[in-house]
């Protein structure tokens, strides 16, 4: 039993005061867990857009003061009443979707979609008591996504959390637990790309150059990187992506160009755009009779999908992903296992790195678009 276990915690954290303005490092207390909850020393975190799209606040309900943070790596402190399979000193990675391992999806093997735990931006607070375990002065903090992880010590659900090989390096792997996850399983669990295909990737953020690494560890043959930014291209060549499209570059549509490449379309392809046209143009480039199209990217609000019917008849197949189809605590251990054993390389993902105390810094560079992922050492 640690000596903190049961105690109020002080210590760092990030937090946000008002949207879009600068993260302050202030000293919170961190009560212990409740029931069914476990708190966590984070060692490592990462920035992701979900963190910083919340933090702007331009289209949904602002929630501030608040902690964001949601891919990290950390070691569990403490647990609550309830709590049996984990235990303090094991190696973790939190996750803003959970899995409570009873409800009709966590029990059926096609979803991931928990119904307790599903992501729940506008939720504050933890599930069991509604109450926050941040507080400044006796303030409380707003929680983000269940996890929360921009500060030294934070609590969540045991369903949010996914225990990991400990002989794993924290500041390597905290990046599976979002956005690297999300492209490789959109590739890998769903996509499912048979070796020596064609593949198309739309959009080359972090999510793209994970699915596109999820279709070389497939060994497909052709990787076609699309994206408005030429730029991209440059680094997604060190993803596998062996060919690029600028829509921009050509008069037609950009489904009609992948066609004329590929002898009547791509076998599969992978939106991580978030943009409605390129979702369209990724299902309409897929070849007919075995082609399947997947959509990871985030839609605006008010987008429509457009499509003739007959695209559909002919023998394509549209789906559509939420975290690559991985339950967090059933499968993020698997995908810590392929870093491992050196099938998945996730060093390149890994452009930068802060301490904690000059996180702002990794807002500004996500900002300005450079790199893809910045490493955000607790202990600095
Ligand atoms: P990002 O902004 O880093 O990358 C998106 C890329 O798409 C950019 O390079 C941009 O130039 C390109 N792009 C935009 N519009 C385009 C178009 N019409 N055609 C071609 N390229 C275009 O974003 P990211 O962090 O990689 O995330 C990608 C998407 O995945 C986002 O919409 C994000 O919300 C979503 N996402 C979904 C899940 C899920 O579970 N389904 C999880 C995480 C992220
Ligand atoms: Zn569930």
């Amino acid at each position: 039993m640690s000596t903190t276990a049961g105690n109020v915690i002080r210590c760092r954290a990030a937090v946000a005061w008002e949207a879009g303005k600068p993260l302050v490092i202030e000293e919170v207390e961190v009560a212990p867990p409740q029931a069914m909850e476990v708190r966590l020393k984070i060692l490592y975190t990462s920035l992701c857009h979900t963190d910083v799209y919340f933090w702007e606040a331009k289209g949904q309900n602002p929630m501030f003061p608040r902690i964001y943070g949601h891919e990290a790596g950390g070691i569990v402190e403490s647990v609550g009443e309830g709590v049996t399979d984990l235990q303090p000193g094991d190696h973790v990675l939190p996750v803003f979707t959970g899995e409570c391992k009873e409800c009709d999806h966590c029990k059926s093997e096609e979803s991931n979609m928990c119904r307790l735990l599903r992501i729940n931006t506008d939720r504050g607070v933890m599930i069991g008591d509604g109450q926050s375990r941040f507080s400044i002065n006796g303030k409380p903090i707003y929680h983000f996504v269940g996890t929360s992880t921009f500060s030294e010590y934070t609590v969540c659900h045991v369903g949010s959390v996914a225990k990991i090989n400990p002989l794993a390096p924290l500041d390597k792997v905290c990046v599976l637990s979002c956005g690297i996850s999300t492209g490789l399983g959109a590739t890998l669990n769903v996509a499912k790309p048979p070796k020596g295909s064609t593949v198309a990737i739309f959009g080359l953020g972090a999510v793209g150059l994970a699915a596109a690494e999820g279709a070389r560890i497939a060994g497909a043959s052709r990787i076609i990187g699309v994206d408005l930014n030429s730029s991209r291209f440059d680094e997604a060549k060190k993803f596998g992506v062996t060919e690029f499209i600028n829509p921009k570059d050509y008069a037609k549509p950009v489904q009609e160009v992948l066609a004329e490449m590929t002898n009547g379309g791509v076998d599969r392809s992978v939106e991580c755009t978030g943009n409605v046209t390129a979702m369209i143009s990724a299902f309409e480039c897929v070849h007919d009779g075995w082609g399947v199209a997947v959509l990871v990217g985030v839609p605006h609000k008010d987008a429509e999908f457009k499509t003739h019917p007959m695209n559909l008849l002919n023998e394509r197949t549209l789906k559509g992903t939420f975290f690559g189809n991985y339950k967090p605590r059933s499968d993020l251990p698997s995908v810590v296992e392929k870093y491992m054993n050196k099938e998945l390389e996730v060093e390149k993902f890994i452009t930068h790195s802060v301490p904690f105390s000059e996180i702002n810094k990794a807002f500004d560079l996500m900002l300005k678009g450079e790199g893809i992922r910045c490493i955000i050492n607790m202990e600095g």
